[in-house]
């Protein structure tokens, strides 16, 4: 005990030494050169100009560098069925609506990093449970879902409620409206990047979700593609640019205003 009181108080004369050895040190008149004194311009960076766009009139509506993919009139010219033929999904009054049977849609652009608004209802008479209540689904680059649901006073499993990238991440909190009422989602999207092998990513894909303006998804690092059974890392394929695709998932969920930013 005695030794370790008399090493504890050695240690702390030579740290003290140290420290005032090193505050008393001066440089070497000559040795280096004297450097530039700093002005506030040095760290200013003009050029070149950042990029001037207009905002929308709201936050919801699309900035003048957006590419709108819906705005409550016709389909076809942004959408499709899977197949590539003209979707049986119904526009009516302004919203698009998720059709029984009629498949997925997927938009004709293709994207790789991006900003993506969209506004969706679940139907306001409420029917079945769980997974099956309001379903549907936003698909980023066609692989990764940001999950569509009624989670009102329905429970599910949590990474496959609403806002979430299902089965993967959990969204922080549930800030849903009621049925029958829209909601919007603001997406982050950064596209990932694959090396010679073409099973894994060498930069992973990461979302950031925004639900009815809160924060949900915080920049979430992607396992794999969305698999309803299997593990996510078991499914990465090497891919390029992909489409947005909407689920139909056999209830009629209504969008409307979708536009995207290319980032
Ligand atoms: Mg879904």
């Amino acid at each position: 005990m005695k030794k370790l009181v008399i090493l504890s108080v050695m240690l702390c004369l030579y740290t003290y030494g140290i420290g005032q050895t090193l505050q008393t040190t001066k440089p070497v008149p000559g040795k280096y050169p004297e450097l530039e004194k700093m002005t506030p311009g040095m760290t200013e960076i003009w050029e070149p100009e950042v990029k001037i766009i207009q905002p929308g009139v709201t936050n919801s509506d699309a900035p003048s560098d957006a590419i709108v993919l819906f705005s409550g009139t016709e389909l076809n010219s942004e959408w499709t069925d899977l197949q590539g033929n003209p979707s049986k999904w119904i526009v009516k009054d302004g919203v698009l609506i998720s059709t029984r049977g009629a498949g997925f849609i997927k938009s004709k652009r293709k994207f790789e990093n991006f900003q993506l608004h969209i506004e969706w209802r679940t139907p306001a008479e409420v029917s079945g449970e769980s997974q099956g209540r309001g379903n549907s689904g936003v698909f980023l680059q066609e692989l990764y879902e940001v999950q569509v649901l009624d989670s009102y006073n329905n429970r599910t499993y949590r990474n496959g409620q609403a806002g979430s990238l299902y089965k993967q991440y959990a969204p922080l909190v549930n800030v849903c409206k009621k049925p029958g009422e829209w909601q919007t989602y603001d997406i982050i999207y950064t596209a990932p990047t694959f090396g010679n092998d073409s099973a894994s990513y060498v930069i992973r894909p990461r979302v950031t979700v925004l639900q009815n303006g809160v924060l949900i998804q915080n920049n979430v690092v992607l396992r794999g593609p969305t698999e309803y059974i299997g593990i996510p890392e078991y499914f990465i394929k090497k891919h390029g640019p992909g489409s947005i695709e909407l689920q139909d998932h056999g209830n009629p969920v209504g969008y409307r205003n979708i536009w995207i930013r290319e980032l």
